[in-house]
């Protein structure tokens, strides 16, 4: 499986703030869910806190921009598992 780098993921944690980045429509946040993450918990899907770093292409391109976190419930479950 692919994967950001380190460098990469880090530069996305700073510009999320600590928050999920998801700004879908079909989901049932308004705007941005904003859901509270905390860094330690990247890839624990029982936290509450937990989150993962989603590609937008499905590329794990080396930008940025194809970077989106997402806290795991409910966005990061919904983006992957449909
Ligand atoms: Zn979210």
């Amino acid at each position: 499986m692919s994967e950001f780098s380190e460098m990469l993921i880090e530069k996305a944690w700073a510009r999320c703030g600590g928050n999920c980045e998801c700004e879908r429509e079909e989901h049932n946040h308004k705007g941005r869910c904003k859901n509270t993450l905390i860094k330690g918990h990247r890839g624990d899907r029982y936290s509450y806190f937990g989150w993962e770093a989603h590609s937008k292409s499905g590329y794990f391109l080396d930008d940025l921009e194809d970077v989106e976190i997402l806290c795991w419930e409910p966005c990061y479950k919904m983006v992957t598992e449909k």
